[in-house]
């Protein structure tokens, strides 16, 4: 069988357990030998005990765990090619020559660079003999699958990303519970939420909560936002409303681009308003806590389609992520999508708000 390798790297997010063990399970089922890299590319550079097989029970009682029990990381050494050749030769040694990440942007883009490399690296493997022609023409090809996990939904090309769902089930249960003590107090608060390019967490957010103001990054508000702000919260007191509620993603701004920060905001509200308000930053509790069922499901589903597109592949086969479709597991090219996420950032860096929006909204 096929040996597989799966990692989780860069930042955490709830439902990864989920997709591990999908993995293991899927490959072991299908006759792979599917093995563990911790600590994402950091392990995969230094091999050794990051690099260990896994089997039915290893994934045992982990689908209802929070973050990623084998371990995540940030790696510059991946990003240099002398940390891409020692992974190279640790996967060769160990006959690996499937990947599945699971990551956000930036872990995808360095797993397509590491495919396209991948002969160049053989190649200097055999020429300073670290490993034989055999295991080059035998491995000569690198098959990557790649599942999306971040909490910001930040990823185009699927429909929701793995953790997404998790968050919001604590940013509203955040948000209820200032519900009722704003009430009490007749408070205005403030929460910000993560987000710094997408304000899907914040949006949805404002909607479920009944939230009175809100500010994303790729729709920045008119340049009065000031005024508006204000009559709309003296509007809603005036029609009975004992508090208010405002959602700020971490990374909303201005049209010029400028932050628009949750204490900019509170300045604004006390200077004009005089209300009592508050902020709450709800920070790393959105990554925290138990994946919800949706994570876990969409965790479960991803993984078993990675395994299948691995184990189908052949060598014409073109590195994948395993997208949500309409509620349906599909296959599409990974450097399609890497592309797109990378013009949707560069339209917001160019104030092009409106091609942002479009640009993520394809699918
Ligand atoms: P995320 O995957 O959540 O977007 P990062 O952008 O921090 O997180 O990427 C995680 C890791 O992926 C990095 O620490 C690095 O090891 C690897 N990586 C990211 N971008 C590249 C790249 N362009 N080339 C090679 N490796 C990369």
């Amino acid at each position: 069988g096929k040996g597989i390798a799966v990692f989780t790297s860069g930042g955490d997010s709830q439902g990864m357990n989920a997709a591990v063990r999908a993995v293991v399970r899927m490959g072991i089922y299908l006759g792979c030998k599917v093995y563990f890299i911790k600590e994402g590319y950091q392990g995969m550079v230094d091999g050794g005990k990051y690099i260990v097989e896994a089997n039915w029970s290893s994934v045992s009682s982990i689908i209802h765990k929070g973050g990623t029990v084998i371990g995540s990381a940030r790696c510059m050494d991946f990003k240099e090619r002398a940390g891409r050749l020692k992974a190279a030769k640790n996967l060769v040694d160990r006959g690996i020559t499937n990947l599945v990440v699971i990551g956000g942007d930036g872990s995808l883009t360095g797993a397509d660079l590491f495919r396209q490399e991948w002969s160049s690296l053989l190649e200097e493997l055999v020429a300073t003999k670290k490993i034989t022609v055999d295991q080059q023409q035998k491995y000569r090809t690198l098959q990557i699958a790649g599942l999306v996990g971040s909490i910001d939904n930040d990823f185009c090309g699927t429909d929701m990303t793995i953790g997404t769902d998790s968050a919001l089930h604590r940013i509203i249960e955040a948000c209820d519970a200032i519900v009722s003590t704003a009430y009490s107090h007749q408070r205005t608060f403030i929460m910000e939420v993560m987000g710094r390019h997408c304000g899907y967490l914040a949006i949805v957010a404002a909607l479920t909560s009944e939230a009175d103001y809100v500010f994303v990054p790729e729709s920045p508000p008119p340049d009065d936002w000031q005024k508006r702000l204000c009559d709309k919260l003296e509007q809603e007191r005036q029609m009975g409303q004992r508090l208010n509620i405002i959602i700020v993603a971490e990374g909303a701004i201005d049209r010029n681009g400028d932050a628009i920060t949750a204490e900019m905001i509170k300045k604004v509200v006390v200077d004009n308003l005089q209300q009592d308000t508050r902020i709450t930053v709800l920070g790393h509790v959105q990554r925290g806590g138990n994946p919800s069922a949706f994570d876990r499901i969409l965790g479960c589903r991803m993984g078993a389609e990675a395994v299948m597109a691995l184990v189908e592949a052949d060598e014409n086969t073109e590195p994948c992520i395993i997208s949500l479709d309409g509620n349906q597991a599909v296959r599409v090219p990974l450097m399609d999508c890497v592309k797109r996420t990378k013009a949707v950032a560069q339209a917001m860096a160019d104030k092009k708000f409106e091609l942002a929006v479009e640009l993520r909204g394809k699918s």
